[in-house]
């Protein structure tokens, strides 16, 4: 695919698209799962001379998936996807989705529109000679779409993306777009499913995702899980390679403090056992594409 660019002075003069709501059909039990998937040596103390970790958490994740049946969507880093075309195959052997999850991990705000247009083009490349069939979705790093950064829907439409679930739609130390609010939207004619958050003393957390699975009191979990079984929408959530990796050594994340990386590092040990018990509590989970084809009103996407 060739590399494109986009004026950004025309994408800036255009008024911000405005998010639209799409109606979705039963979606009783079901809980959209995901990994981010990137190399997280690159936002390390010691970069890429840590250990890759790689290999071996993918494949304790596909043989954790298939024990429990589930198939999940990959967003996967473009950087990471030349890096490893070999993990990305095994990935699509074993039934997921490959989605796409930017060139290399860094957030919307530092992107202008060619260069977020370039970035995500280079990497549909890698996606596609990793053998990728159909790449129709996109998760932004660190969740970090705003309503600053509502362009990128129309880069995301260019490229033929037919989902994005890149929205924290709430208040969060990291990103958040409050406004968003927590329904499946259309934007720019793409699907945007924002990850399912929590609100605590105004903090939205996406509990249904790596860190809060780590953190949160299990027992507060499953008391959110049971609330949320029949409320008709899917519960989203994503988790990454690291999010289950015992065996990395003692490492700490260059960009934040000690709060910030305890929440990063603790309590990897217990992940696959909580999730496990959330499908073994009948939770189902399909890929986001299919949720898109299958549960979303055609009509009114
Ligand atoms: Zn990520």
């Amino acid at each position: 695919m060739a590399r494109t660019s986009t004026s950004a002075a025309a994408l800036r003069a255009s008024p911000a698209p405005a998010p639209a709501r799409v109606p979705i059909a039963d979606t009783s039990n079901l809980y959209l799962f995901s990994i981010d998937y990137e190399d997280v040596r690159g936002e390390l103390v010691g970069g890429w001379r840590n250990a890759d970790r790689l290999p071996d958490t993918t494949a304790r994740l596909l043989r954790f998936l298939h024990a429990h049946d589930v198939t999940a969507t990959f967003f996967v880093s473009g950087e990471t996807a030349r890096a490893h075309p070999d993990l990305i195959r095994k990935i699509i052997s074993a039934g997921h989705e490959i989605g796409c999850h930017g060139w290399r991990h860094v957030p919307m705000e530092r992107y202008q529109p060619a260069q977020f247009k370039d970035d995500i083009a280079k990497s549909l490349e890698c996606l596609y000679r990793a053998g990728a069939r159909r790449v129709a979705g996109f998760r932004a790093p660190y969740l970090s779409f705003t309503e600053r950064c509502a362009w990128a829907y129309d880069v995301l439409a260019e490229l033929k993306f037919v989902y994005s679930s890149s929205v924290l739609p709430g208040r969060n130390p990291l990103y958040g777009w409050s406004g968003f609010g927590d329904a499946v939207k259309s934007v720019s004619g793409v699907v945007e499913l924002p990850v399912s958050v929590i609100s605590f003393s105004g903090v939205s957390l996406p509990f249904a995702s790596g860190a809060c699975f780590r953190t949160l009191p299990w027992v507060l979990l499953r008391a959110i899980f049971a609330r949320r079984r029949n409320d008709g929408r899917p519960l989203i959530g994503y988790f990454h390679p690291q999010d289950i990796d015992t065996e990395q050594a003692k490492i700490r994340y260059a960009e934040y403090g000690h709060v910030g990386n305890f929440v990063l590092r603790c309590n990897r040990r217990h992940v696959l056992e909580r999730i496990g018990a959330i499908f073994n509590g009948g939770w189902r989970a399909m890929p986001y594409s299919d949720f898109v084809e299958r549960h979303l009103c055609a009509d009114d996407r």
